[in-house]
């Protein structure tokens, strides 16, 4: 028991002996802003014997005090203005050589995806949804593959863009939904039919979705992302940390879900039109949306959702009628428009 104690004083006294030092340099008045200033004044006398300003103790030959003066050098260096600014005048010629505008809306779009670009996301996503729903796509020779196959095929003809290898299928499933894959797979779930009832209704669903292909809108969207991840890449060369100012709420909310709306109200609008040049009845759209809305699938606030509210889509549609009735009293049924395609043909060049 004898040789702990020892050892205990000895560790108290050591122990002591640190503190009583501490304690004497928190009793000396440590120098204030104001005075740090005088101190730094030439030919003012630095008191000695207390704890210098930092900046004075991190000297300029020590590791920390080069490494401070390196960032702002950072900040200042003419070397990144250069860089930043030949970046910005050629992205921005990059930028506004790769405007267009959208037929029909008259939209201007930043769009750098090559249709060929297009093709191989197109090869990725179609494999990712066939691995999702594969099993459950009902075969060509059932009723409502069938029924899809019918209405699509004469919304293909009029789009003038049957030259795409268009594909239609019809997954078995109660959510009331559709989409297309770039490349012009289209995808119909058996919860929409009771909704869509007729071939009219069919028309609005698919003449909606072929207008997302025809518009290139999935296309659109990976260009969009480009610009979002340039500003966000030159952000960060200034050391700003981007998601700050990009964070998933404000990407939301601000940028990403409007973006989609747009996207969906010029679908809503062309494909208005070629279920009208189609010879199918464009008021039939309206009707479908609002069994939509009387069903209560989806329909979640506006500014929360990626896509307008039922609400706002029949009073945009119901905008759109006398335009789309005069085209359909104007449209021989069968045959393409012509210049509708030709329209749409100037974003398929490249
Ligand atoms: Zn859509």
């Amino acid at each position: 028991m004898i040789l702990p104690l020892i050892r205990t004083r000895l560790l108290f006294s050591n122990a002591t002996k640190g503190i009583s030092r501490q304690t004497i340099l928190n009793h000396i008045p440590r120098p204030t802003t104001t005075t740090r200033r005088f101190a730094s004044l030439p030919g003012f006398p630095r008191p000695t014997g207390y704890p210098q300003p930092q900046r004075q103790r991190f000297g300029s030959n020590d590791g920390y005090e080069r490494f401070e003066s390196s960032r702002q050098a950072f900040y200042k260096s003419k070397r990144l203005w250069v860089f930043v600014g030949t970046g910005t005048v050629l992205f921005g010629g990059y930028y506004v050589t790769h405007l267009e505008t959208v037929p029909l809306s008259g939209r201007l779009r930043f769009m750098d995806v090559t249709p060929r670009q297009e093709e191989a996301m197109a090869r990725q996503a179609y494999s990712e949804v066939m691995a999702q729903f594969g099993n459950r796509i009902l075969p060509s020779f059932h009723p409502d593959t069938r029924f899809v196959a019918k209405v699509a095929k004469r919304i293909v003809k009029v789009s003038g863009m049957d030259n795409l290898e268009w594909e239609f299928h019809v997954i078995d499933s109660p959510e009331p939904n559709a989409f297309v894959l770039p490349g012009g797979k289209v995808f119909v779930f058996t919860g929409i039919l009771p909704i869509v009832k007729n071939e009219d209704g069919m028309a609005a669903v698919l003449g909606h979705e072929i207008a997302h292909q025809l518009a290139r809108h999935s296309a659109e969207k990976l260009s969009f992302a480009k610009v979002i991840l340039a500003f966000q890449i030159t952000l960060m060369l200034f050391g700003i940390d981007p998601t700050y100012i990009f964070n998933q709420l404000a990407l939301n909310f601000v940028i990403s879900k409007p973006f989609s709306r747009k996207c969906e109200t010029e679908a809503d609008a062309i494909g208005l039109q070629l279920m009208a040049q189609a010879c199918y009845n464009p008021e039939e759209a309206v009707n479908m949306w609002k069994r939509m809305e009387k069903s209560g699938h989806g329909d979640i606030p506006q500014f929360m959702s990626t896509h307008p509210s039922h609400r706002n889509r029949v009073d945009f549609l119901e905008k759109e009628m006398p335009k789309a009735l005069a085209k359909r009293s104007s449209s021989d049924c069968t045959t393409e428009l012509k210049d509708f395609a030709d329209m749409f043909s100037s974003l398929w060049e490249r």
